[in-house]
């Protein structure tokens, strides 16, 4: 990948770090940069001020609440993701999770580890009934891929309409609904002003004594103190949570403590397969823009027609693409 944009002019340059970069590290790496290929580095007012060439950021990934779109939009600078790239790698992990909630896999691993043999007895996950909240790329991938389980599948969705429902083969239903029926609740929202605490003590209230909760999408959508009394109390029986509202968590964190919480590093997006997937979807965006085509996931497209283009005499030249971590 990293040929195919040195073969159309662009001079690429690697970050090693192996992490996201920090506001005073993007502030320091942007100058002179036509292009960061972003993870969840903190773009913010100061880094769009600091960076006098930057046109295109483009996230490696779906959430792009690290940018500063309007920060962005006024220095003329795109901002896009790759929507649906990583959707299949997301997907299987959460399933991975509710496998691994439902027959006790990982407390069956530390029992064996602790020199113990004890069986630990699970429930199984055919014929449940999954609640997906949020059905974009990542709540329809799971979908599908639960469908060999014979699940049941409600969905809430409030930008969805029955067309496309019907379209899925699954039923659509309020939140409250959703809550209370399902055996299993999964959330693939974004995180913003509408969605954070989105799950809280009343929501959770609703939901069954037997259900789980997974959490692949953002920390701060589900409310960890609400959800940490409703584990501690028994209001509901387990969750998975693959992303905290801050990463890492402090070793202290109350949910970290609870023997039903089944915790992972912001882990879901990462395999090999799906780095290279949504590698590919970034250099086709650079190449898209290059080319003056409107790319996919533009977050910004008021700015599409009056952005900050690197020119054909950078791209023949030395525009440069940043490599960083997602
Ligand atoms: P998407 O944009 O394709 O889908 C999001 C869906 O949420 C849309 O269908 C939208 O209509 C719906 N939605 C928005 N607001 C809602 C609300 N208030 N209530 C219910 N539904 C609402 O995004 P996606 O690719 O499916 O990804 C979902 C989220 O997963 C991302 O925003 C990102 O934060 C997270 N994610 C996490 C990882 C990880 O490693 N854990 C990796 C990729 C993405």
């Amino acid at each position: 990948m990293v040929s195919l944009l040195e073969s159309r002019g662009f001079e690429v340059v690697l970050d090693k770090s192996e992490r996201n970069l920090t506001e005073s590290e993007l502030i320091k790496v942007l100058p002179g940069i036509d292009v960061h290929i972003a993870g969840v580095d903190q773009y913010t007012d100061k880094v769009m001020a600091a960076a006098d060439k930057l046109s295109l950021i483009c996230r490696i990934g779906v959430g792009v609440e690290n940018v500063n779109i309007e920060a962005a939009s006024a220095k003329g600078i795109l901002v896009t993701n790759t929507p649906g790239a990583g959707a299949e790698t997301v997907a299987e992990f959460t399933f991975g999770l509710m496998m691994a909630l439902t027959r006790r896999i990982a407390v069956s691993q530390e029992v064996v580890r602790s020199g113990k043999w004890n069986r630990s007895m699970g429930r199984s996950i055919i014929g449940k009934k999954l609640g997906i909240i949020g059905f974009g790329n990542i709540g329809a991938a799971l979908s599908k891929m639960v469908s060999g389980f014979n699940m049941n599948i409600v969905v809430y969705d409030p930008y969805m309409n029955a067309e496309t429902a019907a379209k899925h083969g699954i039923q659509l239903v309020s939140l409250p609904e959703l809550l209370r029926e399902s055996d299993y609740v999964s959330v693939h929202v974004p995180f913003n002003s509408g969605t954070e605490n989105m799950i809280g003590q009343k929501e959770l209230a609703l939901m069954k004594p037997s259900a789980m909760l997974i959490n692949t999408s953002r920390g701060g959508i589900v409310n960890e103190a609400a959800l940490h009394d409703a584990l501690k109390n028994g209001i509901i029986d387990s969750a998975a949570l693959d992303v905290f509202s801050q990463e890492p968590p402090p070793p202290d964190h109350p949910l970290l403590k609870l023997p039903n919480v089944l915790v992972t590093a912001h882990n879901a997006g990462t395999t090999y397969e799906g780095r290279n997937k949504l590698m590919e979807a970034c250099v086709r965006t650079v190449i898209d823009v290059a080319d003056g085509k409107q790319p996919a996931g533009l977050k910004n497209p008021l700015v599409w027609g009056r952005a900050r283009m690197f020119s054909s005499e950078f791209r023949t030249s030395h525009s440069s693409v940043e490599q960083a971590q997602s």
